[in-house]
């Protein structure tokens, strides 16, 4: 395990911001800590280096350890702690005063001991790898954002890092450099094996690069685990609606049926849906419902239906897929369809303005009881 962070406690003077925090990181993954602004991300990435100190907690990274709740700024082990455990910040810190290769070579000499030689030669092999070896003798400030924030990147990890901490590292870049910038992390990652804590508020960029997603909220860990499992079994509304679309509708429970089933009105459709949790007659849950989880039925003359009624009131061409927004007849809520777009599927002409009837592919609503995180 490259790293573990075990009931992490957090203050900024006596204001709580990290509530008993634990986290893992296996070595080479790549560890999202995702989040809306103010979560604590980071505060959090920033005990990882002990750039902020917690007042409890154990904290292991890279073959260091402190258990946090001794008072421990060993100067010794701080210094070695910030050689293994390396970082870039969302402004590229670089300095302005020397060039590209200079601002490489200037820990490597300084920290490591190591050659101007053998300092210069790595660097320029990082800056081959990353394609910036024409810029070497220039000074940061003559190069585009895009081009400074590899050069912060590359001399981060010309350290030799075992763990890269990297805070909005892409935020401020536009989106098709930062799309870009993601694959070349990604591949230096992978060159590399360093393992990697990379903060984002953007989910798209938060899937894109993660192993794995631990979502925080106000200080704590609201979900940890496979940006798939985040997706598909989201632990509460907050998570649900932080990830992609999600439909909420609104179920009042009939009778439970069997272990995993309930009988119950979802939006005034009579219906089972699979749960485990527990739930007394006339509890009201909410049932989660991806777009891609809806079906839209058609209807016959009488409109005779167990699906939920509605009227489609926009349709949009997204190329791979159709979506389709649907009003429904009884308390006007709407909610979004996306299909997969097959020209020869009937569903495709279905036009705004047609009544259809809404359901769902069975098994594949998630159930919360989840009052808190309206
Ligand atoms: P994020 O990076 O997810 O946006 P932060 O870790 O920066 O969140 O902030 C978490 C919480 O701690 C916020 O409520 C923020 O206002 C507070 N906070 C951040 N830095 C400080 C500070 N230096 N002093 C006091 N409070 C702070
Ligand atoms: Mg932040």
């Amino acid at each position: 395990m490259a790293i573990s962070v075990k009931n992490l406690n957090f203050f900024y003077g006596s204001s709580q911001a990290l509530f008993d925090i634990n986290l893992d990181a296996q070595e080479g993954d790549t560890v999202v800590l995702l989040g809306p602004s103010g979560a604590g991300k980071s505060t959090l990435i920033r005990t990882l280096n002990l750039l902020e100190v917690p007042t409890s907690g154990e904290l292991h990274i890279a073959n260091n350890h402190f258990d946090l709740s001794q008072a421990n700024n060993n100067p010794k082990a701080i210094r070695q702690l910030r050689q293994d455990v390396g970082m870039v910040f969302q402004q590229y810190n670089l300095w302005p005063h020397l060039t590209v290769i200079e601002n490489l070579i200037e820990a490597p000499k300084k920290v490591l001991g190591i050659s101007e030689e053998e300092a210069k030669k790595d660097a320029l092999e990082l800056l081959k790898r990353l394609r910036l070896e024409e810029h070497a003798d220039r000074f940061p400030l003559h190069l585009s954002g895009g081009q400074q924030q590899r050069i912060a990147i590359a001399r981060a990890v010309v350290n030799k890092p075992k763990v890269l901490l990297l805070d909005e590292s892409l935020s401020a870049l536009d989106y098709k450099l930062r799309k870009q910038m993601q694959n070349e992390l990604k591949q230096l990652q992978r060159q590399l094996g360093i393992t990697f804590i990379f903060v984002t508020h953007d989910q798209e960029e938060a899937i894109t690069m993660s192993d794995r997603i631990v979502l925080l909220r106000k200080g704590k860990i609201a979900q940890d685990g496979l940006p798939r499992e985040i997706y598909e079994d989201p632990a509460n509304l907050f998570v649900a609606r932080f990830i992609g679309e999600i439909n909420v509708f609104d179920a009042t429970v009939i009778e439970r049926k069997s272990d995993d089933e309930l009988l119950a009105n979802v939006e005034g459709r009579v219906c089972d849906i699979h749960t485990s949790i527990s739930a007394e007659k006339g509890q009201k849950l909410q049932v989660l419902l991806r777009p891609e989880d809806i079906v839209i039925e058609e209807l016959d003359e009488n409109e005779h239906s167990n699906a939920i009624i509605g009227r489609i009131v926009d349709r949009t061409y997204k190329g791979m897929t159709l979506e389709s927004t649907v009003e429904f007849d009884h308390n006007g809520k709407r909610v979004l369809v996306s299909e997969f777009f097959n020209e020869d599927d009937p569903h495709m002409d279905h036009s705004v303005g047609q009544r259809v009837g809404i359901t769902w592919h069975e098994g594949w609503e998630v159930v919360l009881n989840d009052e808190d995180n309206q």
